[in-house]
């Protein structure tokens, strides 16, 4: 039997409830039958009771416990939508906000209008009730609606996941909350996690002054058995395809879910169990010899040399079988198919969505996910799981993105072996040993706020307002040097004065759903005669990984000479512009935006889509500042397709890049004799080639590079570290030093512009005879000169 319901008229934080219609819903027969049996269902009156009395409140239950496809459902029915407010849900993962709004709308059965907003896509009108939306979306949506007076409620969900959006959403939150009970416009927060670590939110004095209720879902989690491995196999996508077979060959029913690292893992064991009666098809990859830098894709060859070690039980060579034990055997084994389908965020919404079609009879379904079925997205009938332990996390550090597999925390480990136990009691294939689990996970994972670099997110919260960043009540604080680099990060941009108060500009950058740096390029390309390309530019510039084509993702140490070039079909535009291919990339689409294009020009479809995408949004934007009285006519003139650009275009663009990346310069280590600098180089040579960065740190080109000369100039996008520990440049454009000189000096492309001041000096070398020599100075960027 459920508790009564418990809200206490004596805690600190009461309202007397205010009196609502309640709106009636019927939803079809198999809707309610799944419901009945949820736990969020059975704590509906529990729950509610708290949420009508309390201004603030944290739900915890098990994944899969049914909070969000259910409560925003009881807030509709108990009448938060009647005054034409809205109830809101945000996520951090887009696929969960798209698939969630979809599946909120079909148990509703038509009776809620139910939308989505996410960066590229949106489904929301003026009749919207319940919408669905990435935590970044409802921030943007505070610069204008600080109050969110649209909301009478809103969820921030997975908030144990703590994405820097989620975490500065709850901050500002704590304080709209109490200026909407002063204004009579009581705003319901309900804070919604996964797992049991509410203390973050809850005593946490300085983020809510009243101690938000705790509601936990009791959930009927059947028993889980771990199985360790007995020791830990550094090539764990090997050992996963291993396991499912076992799995599939030799147990009861019941779905089975692997947890990998990222796309390439997944899409290798898709295809070794997707052939019938496969063996070991795959061969057992050296995971040396092929690794990837791209964002999404980065395998890090070193990551699992620390992992045979002496906790580990090396007697037991021959691993299994462990695959039946305590596993009830009563039942037929399988006889069945094997449905093999892949889950990761770069996949077409459509294809993520097929995880939670029917499965035909005898057909086993067996997904191979990312973190995002670890608490997010929870598919049905899961008996098994197969979890490698691993997660690819970013790290920045000194400006560095760093890509590593390392092992997932305890906590996360435990969700995911959670998963196999919604439906009946279930087994969980750890591919690693008890002792490496004991003494190399973590409890938890560090909040990202403690991992990214912040310049957009304080751009963001300037704009609203907020000066005093550092008194600004973080669930985790800003560790110091990332606040201090993004504010001289933004300072460099002219987006802050010297005294770290936001500008003209900066306010101007602010209203661009964009990184500070791209904006910047649109408002300082609004100067210039080719804001239609500006924006192309800027739009293929935000969407990572637009090529397909593996000299983008390869190991930058293992290029072989030149092979990759072979791969880009793309026109070159400008061989000293590595920028302005992505810029070719988004022309052709735009003539042409079907997925044959971009097979044809190894370009990702998705990608190629949500560029397209942001590229419409932006010129709306563009022409709502620039021509008020004319929005559509201007709208329709910079969205047309576009050309490749005039010489005179390109130059322009050059200058827009280095104007807006001007602290992310490299200089050649050794300047180039005249006599070599028509020399044509092999990529090899070219990603040889030292560079030093304005901070003095020894760099080299990435060799997905166009460039067929190392230039004396380099602008760059990123720095990245690769297996051999090399730090490589992302190159967006070579700059002439007297570019550089005038860019530094008067920013004279700046709509407000204002010297950069300080004295900028650095030491390079040319070639006499055979010896280098320390000559002449060049612009350096000295920060602590200002
Ligand atoms: P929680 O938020 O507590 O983790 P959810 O509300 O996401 O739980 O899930 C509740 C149930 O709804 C789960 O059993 C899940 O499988 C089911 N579900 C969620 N989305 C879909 C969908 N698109 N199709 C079918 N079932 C779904
Ligand atoms: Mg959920």
């Amino acid at each position: 039997e459920e508790p009564q319901p418990q809200a206490d008229s004596t805690k600190e934080g009461y309202h007397e409830r205010t009196e609502m219609e309640p709106v009636l819903v019927t939803r079809t027969e198999e809707i309610e039958e799944i419901r009945s049996k949820l736990p969020a269902v059975a704590a509906e009156q529990r729950i509610m009771e708290i949420i009508h009395h309390f201004d603030v409140c944290v739900v915890t239950g098990e994944t899969g416990s049914g909070k969000t496809t259910q409560v925003p459902q009881f807030l509709f029915e108990a009448g938060y939508c009647n005054n034409k407010q809205m109830i809101g849900i945000t996520q951090p993962r887009r696929v969960a906000a798209v698939s969630m709004a979809q599946r909120i709308g079909e148990e509703l059965n038509g009776f809620a209008k139910v939308g989505y907003q996410i960066r590229f896509d949106r489904k929301v009108d003026n009749s919207t009730q319940i919408k669905l939306m990435t935590d970044g979306v409802l921030i943007r949506e505070m610069s204008t609606d600080l109050l969110l007076t649209k909301y009478s409620c809103l969820i921030i969900d997975e908030a144990h996941e703590r994405s820097v959006n989620t975490d500065i959403l709850i901050g500002l939150l704590s304080r709209i909350v109490i200026y909407r009970r002063q204004q009579n416009n009581p705003l319901k927060l309900i804070i919604m996690s996964a797992t049991l670590r509410v203390t973050d939110f809850v005593d946490n004095s300085k983020l809510f002054r009243i101690t938000p209720q705790v509601i936990n879902i009791d959930s009927r989690q059947f028993t889980v058995t771990n199985h360790f491995s007995r020791r830990t196999n550094p090539d764990y996508v090997d050992e996963a395809i291993t396991k499912v077979k076992r799995i599939h060959n030799r147990l009861p029913d019941g779905g089975i879910l692997v947890f990998l690292t990222g796309k390439e893992e997944i899409e290798r064991v898709v295809e070794a169990l997707s052939e019938p009666n496969t063996r070991r098809t795959t061969p057992a990859v050296q995971f040396s010899s092929k690794n990837s830098c791209l964002e999404d894709e980065f395998m890090d060859a070193n990551v699992d040399e620390e992992v045979v070690n002496d906790l580990d039980d090396f007697k037991s060579d021959e691993q299994e079988d462990d695959i039946e034990e305590g596993v009830d055997m009563t039942q037929e084994r399988s006889s069945k198919k094997l449905k093999v389908l892949p889950l990761y965020s770069l996949l077409s919404t459509e294809d993520q969505m097929r995880v939670f079609e029917k499965c035909p009879k005898n057909t086993r379904l067996c997904v191979v996910a990312t973190n995002v079925a670890e608490t997010s997205l929870t598919i049905p009938n899961i008996k098994y799981v197969v979890d490698c332990g691993r997660s690819k996390q970013k790290v920045f550090e000194n400006g560095v993105q760093r890509f590593s597999i390392k092992y997932t925390s305890k906590a996360s480990a435990d969700q995911r072996s959670g998963r196999a136990g919604r439906t009946g009691p279930g087994h969980c294939y750890r591919l690693y040993s008890s002792a490496v689990f004991e003494r190399d996970f973590p409890q938890f994972m560090d909040p990202e706020i403690l991992r990214m670099p912040v310049e957009g997110l304080v751009l963001q919260m300037k704009a609203m307002g907020i000066d005093k960043i550092d008194n600004f009540p973080f669930p985790t604080e800003i560790p110091n040097s990332s606040l201090k680099d993004a504010i001289r990060t933004l300072q460099c941009l002219l987006a802050l004065d010297s005294e770290g108060k936001i500008t003209e500009l900066g306010n101007q950058m602010s209203l661009f759903p964009l990184a500070p740096r791209h904006a910047k390029m649109l408002l300082i390309g609004n100067q210039n005669k080719c804001l239609n390309l500006i924006i192309g530019l800027v739009s293929a510039m935000s969407v990572p990984n637009l090529f397909n084509y593996p000299s983008s993702t390869s190991d930058p140490d293992n290029v072989k000479e030149d092979e990759d070039k072979k791969e880009s079909k793309l026109p070159v535009i400008q061989a000293q512009a590595d920028v302005l291919q992505s810029l070719a990339a988004i022309a052709a689409y735009s003539w042409t935006p079907t997925s044959d294009i971009c097979v044809s020009l190894s370009l990702r479809y998705k990608a190629m889509r949500e560029t397209e995408e942001l590229r419409k949004q932006l010129c709306r934007l563009v022409a709502q500042i620039l021509a008020p009285d004319g929005v559509s006519t201007l709208q329709k003139q910079l969205s047309e397709p576009l050309n490749i650009p005039t010489p005179t275009q390109i130059s322009t663009l050059m200058q827009v890049v280095a104007a807006a990346y001007i602290d992310q310069v490299a200089i050649r280590q050794h300047l180039v004799h005249p006599s070599e600098e028509t020399q044509k180089l092999s990529v090899r040579q070219v990603s040889r080639t030292p560079y030093e960065t304005c901070s003095g740190q020894v760099v080299y080109i990435h060799p997905s590079t166009i460039m067929k000369q190392a230039p004396d100039l380099i602008v760059y996008e990123s720095l990245l570290v690769s297996s051999t520990d090399k730090v490589r440049m992302r190159p967006l454009t070579v700059v002439s030093l007297s570019q550089l000189s005038l860019l530094a000096k008067s920013t004279p492309l700046l709509t407000y512009s204002k010297p950069l001041g300080g004295v900028y000096k650095a030491k390079v070398y040319e070639k006499r005879g055979e010896t280098y020599q320390e000559s002449w100075v060049v612009p350096r960027f000295g920060f602590s000169q200002w």
